[in-house]
């Protein structure tokens, strides 16, 4: 039996990963589940598994927890320091589905205890790629991308030579407001924001996909990733969210990854790694989609993706600073401090007091990734606070 973990279990991630691990329960040894305030959820799943231990990040839910799995036999622990050590945990697989930089100390704490690492959470290589890249190298573990884009690619790869690659093309669906005159933009809820035309996501994501920063995230995420040079990587509207992305070589071969927008195919992808199994997602009938569509980005409307560019081409910390700063961003979108257009306006603000910084190339390690990340919390902050809106 395969020991795994599943942190961030109660997530849209983590949910289709547990629904892959409840097809084949002989399979699987099921380690430590974590999620934060879905403590019903979380219970449920740790029993239907059998989970060593359930975590939820937060502490003020620990009891709640506690008296729901009394009398199972289940470890239940709270809080970022229980999270770490669940993550120390032998396990030969382990899933990284926490949103945001959170998801960052448990990933790289993984690898340091030898299992391979399914990475959901993109925010891990953005802040932090070079490290978590050497972390794997040093422990001899895999970082299997789960991110579709990133799944495609390392598909589209299989056995090639990377010195062949010309470039490589990430889709992105233009979210919730493709095709929208840019004047209405800045009036949207977090509710408009938060629906998308093909996936379905964590309503944090969704919102990212809706204002491109998803995509300057994935943009980052590939080049740290794949080892790309900045500008190798493209971005190609494609509104059916069915190419999931496309690698051309230097004979001028392009290779496109298709599929339904259905994210049990890069989670069982990685789970299965290196074989393929089967998988319970729909086939697609070419004949009925009829035609796919394709459509430049517009980086005036989307300036995120110009921002993820200066990122790729300053390096060091300056990810921490992007990641954090957007996180911020959209906590103030979600809280109504901010407008939809002001989240780009707070990034670029603390990338123009950060990114000029002597630490921002220091080295990539987790204390200065965390010093980084925190300070930009703190502008990002600061920066909405003084915002008229
Ligand atoms: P989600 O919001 O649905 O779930 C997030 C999970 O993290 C939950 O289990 C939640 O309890 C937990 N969590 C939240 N805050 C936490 C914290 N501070 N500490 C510890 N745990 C915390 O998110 P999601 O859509 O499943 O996305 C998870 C990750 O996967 C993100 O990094 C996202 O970018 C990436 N991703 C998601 C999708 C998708 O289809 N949803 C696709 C590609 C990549
Ligand atoms: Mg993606």
């Amino acid at each position: 039996m395969r020991r795994v973990s599943v942190f961030g279990a109660t997530g849209s991630i983590g949910q289709n990963t547990l629904d892959l691990i409840k097809r084949a329960p002989d399979a699987y040894q099921v380690v430590a589940l974590s999620g934060a305030g879905n403590i019903t959820q979380l219970a449920q799943d740790a029993q239907d598994l059998n989970a060593e231990i359930a975590l939820t990040a937060r502490d003020d839910l620990y009891d709640d927890l506690k008296s729901a799995l009394a009398g199972t036999g289940i470890e239940v622990a709270a809080g970022q320091v229980a999270l770490n050590d669940a993550a120390c945990r032998p396990a030969d697989w382990v899933m990284s589905a926490i949103i945001g930089a959170a998801g960052l100390q448990p990933g790289l704490l993984a690898l340091q205890n030898g299992a391979d690492l399914a990475l959901a959470n993109k925010e891990s290589m953005v802040t932090a790629g070079r490290l978590m890249r050497e972390t794997a190298q040093n422990a001899g573990r895999k970082i299997l991308p789960v991110d579709s884009e990133h799944s495609a690619v390392f598909q589209a790869l299989l056995g090639e030579d990377l010195s062949a690659v010309e470039r490589v093309i990430i889709t992105a669906s233009g979210g919730a407001f493709l095709g929208w005159p840019i004047e209405k933009l800045a009036d949207v809820t977090p509710q408009q924001a938060a629906t998308h035309p093909n996936w379905d996501m964590g309503t944090r994501i969704t919102i990212d996909s809706a204002s491109m920063f998803n995509k300057a995230l994935e943009v980052i995420e590939a080049k740290e990733f794949f080892d790309f040079r900045p500008s190798q990587i493209e971005v190609l509207i494609h509104p059916q969210s069915m190419i999931h992305a496309l690698v051309g070589f230097t004979d001028g071969a392009l290779m496109a990854h298709i599929g339904p927008p259905d994210m049990r195919h890069a989670i069982g992808f990685a789970l299965h790694y290196p074989n393929r199994a089967p998988l319970p997602v729909e086939r697609l009938d070419l004949r009925k989609i009829g035609q796919f569509t394709f459509q430049d980005p517009d980086e005036v409307r989307h300036p995120a993706l110009r921002l993820a560019r200066t990122v790729m081409e300053t390096g060091g910390l300056s990810g921490a600073v992007f990641n954090a700063a957007k996180e911020i961003a959209l906590d103030g979108f979600l809280g109504r401090q901010i407008g939809f257009l002001d989240m780009a306006d707070v990034v670029e603000t603390v990338m123009d007091r950060l990114l000029g910084c002597a630490d921002i190339n220091a080295a990539q390690t987790l204390d200065n990734v965390l010093a980084m990340d925190h300070l930009a919390r703190q502008e990002a902050r600061s920066v909405i606070a003084r915002k008229p809106i």
